[in-house]
């Protein structure tokens, strides 16, 4: 077993006892949970909507190339520069160049999982240069000095005195504040550091082929500061993040916020497209784009896996997730968790050292069926764990194990060989993993066959 897939199982067998965690996070899926169906409600047909938005990606995908040379030429015509990196030691060099010409000391960023994939913050830490979280959550999250926890809700695992017994500790505030008390000190501490900053940095919800530009969603207007305050603005984005044009937004923006929080449409949606221009008053001096691959075109070679490109990160798959909703998002040890980050996470990564994160799943399809780009989700697990056995990833004694339940399930008469009790005895007594969480397993004391004949057999 690697150590990532230790960690992992010791880190989800340690949350799943945890009631206390657990009743957090299904309060805080649970609020989504009622909303959801009624922002689905200004769909006329949800099922076509879903349908519509998975062909618009696979058009998308389908000609990735296309697409991104046309954003790259539109966008670049007013001014702004594309940056292309591979990697993220790529993406990072390309920052911090910037940061180094820009005499760059404070940051304000927005939230972005991208520069959560990359370790952006801790980089840049590394530099001497100050980034600071805006969104409210990714901000309790740097507080905290803890990476979010969901893909959209980045403090679901905190109620509201754990926040304030936060803000007392790291910020001196007084204890026991209520939420809008706390807001309203977060808002006082960031509206400094957006007068401060040199540079915004923000990810990209779309990046719009056709027009050249960006868009970003948000609840908190604080991306639309980071983007347009700072004399310098950088977005970071997965190149997967492309939709052909303008007037798809129309359905994506609602099929965003819906999946993703039960909200009609999100509060601010913002599209960029480009620097400050001369007939412009405000904006950033300077805009870069940065696209990056870190992996993606190893799904986007992998015609079964493909479609994983097509998520717009709604995290509608993690609320809808039994597992995820056990061990909770810190416990994949990965930027992106849930059904989506299990299904991405070893190809963009690495398969053999990541593919547990593909088992860790009961395939009951629920992922599948709340998907706002109807992704195959709960396919493409059982798909990843298929390339691992053709890889040869599987383990000596979980080869031997199958190959003996096969020759077991084809032949009924070994099955039959013992009774009842000695099948108890044994899979009580050689099966630990199965007792550690679990009582007793008892088998009938007669065998199907002889249950069989007794009914039907005169
Ligand atoms: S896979 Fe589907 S449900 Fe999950 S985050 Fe992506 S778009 Fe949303």
């Amino acid at each position: 077993m690697t150590e990532n897939a230790s960690t992992f199982i010791a880190k989800s067998t340690i949350k799943a006892a945890d009631r206390e965690h657990r009743r957090k996070i299904n309060f805080n899926i649970a609020k989504y949970n009622a909303v959801v169906p009624l922002g689905k409600q200004q769909f006329t047909n949800v099922a076509l909507a879903r349908e519509q938005a998975k062909n618009i990606k696979w058009q998308a995908i389908e000609n990735l190339d296309e697409q991104l040379l046309t954003f790259e030429k539109i966008i670049t015509s007013r001014g702004a520069k594309v940056l292309w990196a591979e990697s993220t030691d790529d993406a990072l060099a390309e920052i911090l160049k910037i940061c180094e010409a820009k005499n760059c000391t404070t940051i304000v960023k927005s939230k972005s999982m991208v520069t959560e994939e990359i370790h952006l913050n801790k980089f840049l830490a590394k530099h001497n240069i100050e980034s600071v979280e805006t969104d409210l959550g990714e901000y309790i999250q740097q507080l905290d000095g803890e990476p979010p926890y969901h893909i959209v809700t980045p403090a679901m695992h905190k109620n509201k005195e754990d926040v304030a017994k936060l803000f007392a500790e790291k910020l001196h505030t007084p204890s026991g504040l209520t939420p809008s008390e706390l807001t309203l000190v977060a808002r006082e501490k960031l509206r400094e550091k957006f007068v401060q900053a040199e540079i915004g940095i923000t990810g990209a919800n779309f990046i719009i082929a056709n027009e050249g530009a960006i868009a970003i969603t948000e609840n908190e207007g604080n991306a639309r500061l980071s983007c347009a305050w700072p004399k310098t603005h950088i977005v970071i984005a997965g190149i997967e993040k492309v939709i052909p044009s303008l007037t798809d937004l129309s359905l994506f923006w609602p099929l965003l916020s819906t999946f993703g929080t039960g909200q009609k449409v999100t509060v601010y949606n913002t599209i960029v497209a480009g620097p400050r221009q001369p007939d412009e008053t405000d904006g950033p001096d300077e805009m870069y784009v940065i696209l990056l691959d870190n992996g993606r075109t190893n799904l986007l070679a992998n015609a079964k896996v493909r479609e994983s490109l097509y998520c717009i990160r709604c995290g509608a798959c993690l609320n809808a997730c039994p597992v995820y909703k056990n061990i909770g998002g810190h416990a994949y040890g990965t930027t992106y968790s849930g059904p989506i980050g299990s299904v991405i996470t070893p190809q963009l990564k690495d398969l053999k050292e990541w593919k547990h994160l593909s088992y860790a799943s009961s395939l009951c399809g629920n992922c599948t069926e709340v998907c706002a780009v109807k992704i195959n989700l709960h396919e493409l697990l059982l798909e990843n764990r298929n390339e691992s056995v053709q890889q040869g990833y599987t383990s000596f004694g979980e080869k031997m194990a199958w190959k003996f339940w096969k020759t077991a399930m084809l032949h009924r008469a070994s099955m039959n060989v013992a009774s009842g009790k000695m099948k108890s005895w044994v899979v009580n007594t050689f099966v630990k993993d199965w007792k550690k969480n679990r009582s007793d397993l008892q088998f009938p004391q007669k065998s199907f066959n002889q249950l069989w004949r007794e009914r039907h057999v005169k």
